[in-house]
């Protein structure tokens, strides 16, 4: 008789434990969605140094100043306002206490197949010892549509305030070369005489580029020499807010596009490209003013300059080789990286881990290879299904543009709400399809297919695509790792051990997403959409049903985010 009450006592346990997991999904989704917003906004430039800051360090307020003077007007080759720029630099460099030289040279013009008169300007800061030196590289040419405030006056003005600030901190062991090339626009010209014609090339030892395709955003170490490992290795070290992966260089050495650094690669030279992409709209446009450049983005090209010259104007010995290295870095904070051996090694762990993970599952029977198999063909359609979305979308958004004039505006000025609308819907539906196929199948046999996606990718990368290998294989890692611990311990599934395990795959994906839209604008929903598909895929159980109030919360969470973007890209 006195066995109903127990087991009802037990079963309001139940109840009640079961009603709590079914907010742990709500808690899983804030954080993850937080995390992810506060990764977007992150992505950005260090705050500008007002001209009050001691000299020793670079102000972008100060660095304005030299802006203001060389981006009034356009300055292409040949016209007076470039003369008016060339002697303002000169005059500067002067006043730094350093002698500038002039370099005359004839370059051929890559339009319209002329003969130009160039003139490069070379100062060169002595360093204490013999040894190669640092040449620290920008183009004082503008395109003669714009007066080329960003493109690359900002870099013109940063190599001059690092001069000064060099100055006066010299000597240092090395000579710390400034080169301000001519002709860039025309087809790098200024580079190609210096590299074949300058005494002052024959001694260089690391070439750093400043550049920019645009007026904002974080500067990002986009390109480098090929074996990397060791300035990587030491870009890590000094610079203060690196921003850089060794994907964005696998992705740039497809794309047709060339700076004054392709000049000195294709000579041999070691040397890295920093580039700000942001606002790509006004790149080589007469909107590309001083108004327009972000003095953010100023702060941070004039950081990496200081930090680096010093930096490798005082190492023993300049030692490129040692490989390639994988790299990537952490909120702008931490420069993650490690050889290609390290990345294999990863890749083994990844692998035992998920062993590890799938021996409990079948030995709990949680895994069966059934449900496996469709599982993973569900994966797969979910990101089938969010591409379509985002496809039809983009049709739609394509159709209103056509049809409506103020639509059609907007799609050029708020084209990043219209990408990240559609994303949202795609995430939506992919959401719908795994919500199901939970209920189904479930959580373990859903969780190991996702892994084993992500496995096939780490694969892939780590063995034809090795840059990129770090995006799939370090998500991986923590995932299997929680998913082991889970099945190992008995504890719920749905516990928070398994969100922290999830967290690793927003951390790296959504920054990268977010630079793949930078990059490429609105032609980068479907690979965004892949990417984050992926991450939804991989972190469904935290946020499916059984850990829901209701199971629809995280399709509708992610529609309404999907009208939300598309109803504000509308009204801006
Ligand atoms: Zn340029």
């Amino acid at each position: 008789m006195t066995s109903v009450p127990v087991q009802q006592i037990v079963s309001m346990a139940q109840q009640r434990r079961g009603s709590d997991y079914r907010w742990t999904g709500i808690v899983a989704l804030g954080v993850l969605l937080l995390l992810g917003l506060v990764l977007v906004l992150a992505d950005a430039p260090p705050a500008p140094l007002a001209a009050g800051v001691p000299a020793a360090q670079f102000s972008a307020e100060r660095a304005l100043k030299h802006v203001e003077a060389i981006a009034a007007a356009p300055h292409p080759v040949g016209s007076a306002r470039h003369i008016e720029v060339e002697n303002y630099i000169t005059t500067t460099l002067r006043q730094i206490g350093l002698t500038p030289q002039v370099q005359k040279a004839t370059g051929r013009d890559r339009w319209i197949d002329m003969p130009m008169p160039l003139e490069n300007i070379v100062a060169d800061l002595k360093g204490s010892t013999p040894g190669k030196s640092v040449l620290l590289v920008a183009h004082y040419d503008s395109v003669s549509a714009g007066p080329g405030a960003s493109d690359d006056g900002a870099a013109v003005a940063t190599l001059l305030e690092t001069a000064k600030i060099l100055k006066s901190q010299a000597p240092f062991k090395r000579d710390i070369v400034f080169l301000f090339t001519d002709g860039e626009e025309l087809g790098l010209m200024g580079a190609q005489a210096f590299v074949d014609q300058n005494p002052l090339a024959k001694n260089v030892g690391l070439v750093l580029n400043f550049e920019a395709r645009g007026t904002s955003g974080p500067v990002i170490l986009f390109e480098t020499s090929d074996q990397n490992a060791w300035l990587i290795d030491n870009v890590g070290k000094a610079a203060s807010h690196p921003v850089a992966n060794s994907l964005s260089y696998e992705i740039y050495k497809r794309l047709p596009n060339d700076t004054d650094l392709t000049v000195f690669k294709r000579a041999g030279y070691p040397g890295l490209n920093f580039a700000f992409i942001e606002g790509v709209i006004h790149y080589h446009t007469a909107t590309d003013t001083l108004q327009n450049l972000n003095r953010g983005s100023l702060q941070h090209q004039g950081d990496y300059a200081v930090e680096l010259a010093r930096w490798f104007g005082n190492v023993d010995q300049i030692e490129p080789g040692h490989g390639n290295a994988i790299y990537f870095d952490v909120l702008g904070k931490v420069l993650v990286h490690y050889s290609s051996r390290t990345g294999t090694l990863l890749l083994i762990a990844a692998a035992l881990l998920l062993v590890w993970v799938f021996f409990r599952g079948f030995q709990q029977r949680k895994l069966s290879a059934a449900r496996l198999v469709v599982s993973i063909g569900i994966a797969l359609a979910g990101i089938v299904a969010a591409l379509a979305a985002v496809l039809a979308i983009q049709r739609i958004t394509m159709a209103l543009a056509m049809r409506f004039q103020h639509v059609h505006t907007s799609t050029l000025y708020s084209g990043g709400y219209y990408v990240a609308a559609a994303v949202a819907f795609g995430l939506a539906v992919a959401s719908v399809i795994y919500v199901w196929a939970l209920k189904r199948f479930g959580p373990v046999n859903l969780a190991a297919a996702a892994m084993l996606v992500w496995f096939g990718l780490s694969v892939w990368t780590t063995l034809w695509l090795q840059g990129m290998s770090y995006v799939w294989v370090w998500p991986l890692l923590f995932s299997a790792l929680a998913w082991g611990f889970v099945l190992e311990t008995g504890r719920q599934e749905r516990s928070m051990l398994l969100l922290a395990g999830a967290i690793p795959a927003v951390l790296i994906v959504v920054p990268l997403a977010h630079k793949v839209f930078t990059a490429f604008g609105l032609g980068s929903g479907l690979i965004v959409s892949a990417l984050l598909t992926l991450v939804l895929s991989l972190c469904a159980v935290q946020v499916g049903p059984d850990s829901m109030p209701r199971p629809s919360v995280l399709p509708i969470t992610l529609s309404a985010a999907g009208i939300a973007l598309f109803a504000s890209a509308l009204l801006m």
